[in-house]
């Protein structure tokens, strides 16, 4: 199979990086965790933190056999599959693949293509350069929607009135914009007790 379609039926994925960290934020903030950062990402958020992921040509594609085998020389059996937008291709082989070896999945995703993968774990985290796909609203565990300006409290409660009732809701202040939006979120939580705040943990104890 050319290396092309491989990657087309999600056998192959272009892998940015991967490493063994605590998970910095969300639900599962302080868990140890496997993070496997697909390049490619469509959605062009002005504050994105990892633009080298968005050119999914400029990383090396991996077999999901390889980047498995890589998962299991550490000892946690939590994966993160983040990006990039890791939707944008399909993740039912790899995650099934995870599963066969004993990992939880987890994803990290803006939502932006159709949801694919089985996962126990979705993280679904919106923005407004990029529509999401209605697929995502029925499976989101999280709903983390990053604050970055004020009318991003109007955007968080838009998807949080399409998500499953059963999701998580969670406001966190992007990092740039910390010092301006933290003290509206704590006082937006206080006002609205079915939000939650989550912080970007990892950037405090400065590991990846
Ligand atoms: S969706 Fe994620 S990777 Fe893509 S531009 Fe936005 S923050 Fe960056």
């Amino acid at each position: 199979m050319e290396k092309r379609d491989a990657v087309a039926a999600g056998l192959m994925l272009p892998i940015m990086e991967a490493f063994y960290t605590i998970q910095g934020e969300g639900a599962f903030t302080g868990h140890a965790a496997y993070f496997i950062r697909l390049g490619g990402c469509d959605v062009g958020c002005v504050w994105c933190d990892v633009k080298d992921s968005w050119e999914a040509s400029k990383w090396p594609v991996q077999s999901i056999e390889e980047i498995v085998a890589e998962a299991k020389r550490f000892p946690g059996r939590k994966v993160v599959i983040t990006g990039g937008e890791p939707l944008m291709y399909d993740l039912n082989p790899l995650t099934k693949l995870l599963k066969s070896e004993g990992f939880v999945a987890h994803i990290e995703t803006s939502g932006a293509h159709p949801f694919s993968g089985d996962f126990d774990w979705v993280c679904f985290s919106p923005k407004k350069f990029k529509q999401p796909h209605p697929s995502i609203y029925e499976v989101a565990n999280e709903l983390k929607v990053v604050v970055f300006h004020k009318s991003d409290f109007e955007f968080a409660e838009k998807h949080a009135n399409l998500v499953n009732s059963s999701c998580k809701l969670l406001l966190q202040p992007e990092w740039s914009k910390a010092s301006v939006f933290t003290s509206q979120i704590v006082d937006y939580v206080k006002n609205h007790p079915n939000w939650n705040i989550s912080l970007q943990t990892h950037k405090f104890m400065d590991i990846p």
